[in-house]
């Protein structure tokens, strides 16, 4: 059940409210919105329903969502879209933004030279697994600490936030300590002890869909970190599973206007692991500028030939700058604010 206060209503009646929601063992997620504060409350919704709140003070009227997803839904936060504030980067709402970088942090050079080439060509944060999720347990698996240790030099060295991968809450403290954006792969989309605890990290995170998962599901996972408190959850289709090989997954473009129509959560594409072929990743991240995405996270190494893994894909460093300035002019024409480069 979503509570809608008055506009006038003050932070008195609201934490009123918020108390009798949790008086019945539900619980209260406060929202202040522009114009008004809504509460979620979410429980056993006879309990809520027996509270009778609709007559309480300060409170407008009482909105049921029906949806399995509480406060993920577009319904809960009435027509409003979360943007999310990374470093003074923002993702969601009216803003594009792109988040661009090696797949992994093999080497200190590799990863500094696509710091500066993407920050410079205007990417607004650095992506890149030092905690990789491989198919092969005898493929490279990343070079952990020693690769969060290379992320704090080039946030360093160029000032662009992290985004980086958790595959395991054991790394999750190390991890706190470099990332800006926390990213959790598709392939533990619903590891749902490590949603929890990504909910009560503190910190924006970044769920990627898994390779079969519905929307559905998708926003069930963002469930999980809403509910302990993490509101900057930004979802990610990264392309899924279908009977065609030609490429390495099938990207899902309608899953953009569908997820901006089922929530108001910024909604990015990764066009590079949906592909696996550099050759599309242009054409695809040009459409997906176009359905509406709210930004790219996308592959980028000064010498992909030589990339320790997903060499196939990696957009050449030099070539960014081009391909950026393109994908911007979509996303302007979809009616979105690009950011300058800084
Ligand atoms: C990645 O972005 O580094 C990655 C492994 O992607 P995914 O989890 O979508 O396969
Ligand atoms: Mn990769």
């Amino acid at each position: 059940m979503m509570i809608v206060m008055k506009e006038q209503a003050t932070p008195d009646e609201v934490r009123a409210v918020a108390r009798r929601v949790e008086s019945v063992g539900a619980r209260a997620h406060v929202v202040v919105g522009e114009l008004q504060t809504v509460i979620g409350a979410i429980g056993d919704q006879e309990h809520v329903a027996d509270l009778e709140l609709e007559g309480a003070p300060g409170v407008d009227h009482m909105v049921p969502i029906s949806r399995p997803y509480k406060l993920a839904s577009s319904q809960f936060r009435h027509g409003e879209r979360t943007v999310i504030d990374v470093g003074g980067r923002k993702i969601g709402g009216p803003h594009f933004a792109t988040i661009a970088g090696p797949c992994t942090v093999e080497s200190r050079d590799v990863l500094l030279d696509t710091a500066h080439a993407v920050k410079d060509a205007g990417a607004q944060l650095l992506r890149g697994g030092a905690y990789k999720p491989r198919t092969s347990p005898y493929s490279f698996q990343g070079l952990g600490e020693e690769g969060l240790r290379l992320l704090a030099e080039a946030k360093e060295a160029t000032g662009l936030p992290i985004v980086t991968e958790v595959m395991d809450a054991r790394d999750l403290d190390a991890v706190l300590e470099v990332a800006d954006v926390i990213q959790l792969g598709a392939r533990n989309m619903q590891n749902y002890t490590l949603l929890t605890e990504l909910g009560r990290a503190g910190r924006p995170v970044l769920i990627k869909r898994g390779l079969s998962a519905t929307l559905e599901e998708l926003l069930m996972a963002a469930e999980y970190v809403l509910k302990e408190g993490n509101t900057d959850v930004m979802l990610c289709e990264r392309g899924i599973r279908t009977f065609e090989t030609a490429y390495r997954f099938t990207l899902d473009l309608m899953a953009i206007p569908v997820l901006k129509e089922l929530t108001h959560l910024p909604v990015l594409v990764d066009p590079s692991h949906a592909a696996g072929r550099r050759d599309l990743v242009g054409s695809m991240s040009l459409a997906a500028a176009a359905a509406g995405a709210d930004g790219l996270i996308v592959e980028v190494h000064p010498d992909p030939d030589r990339a320790i893994c997903d060499g196939p894909q990696q957009l050449h460093a030099d070539d960014f700058g081009d391909y950026l300035r393109q994908v911007e002019r979509v996303a302007e024409i979809a009616g979105k604010r690009v950011a300058a480069a800084v």
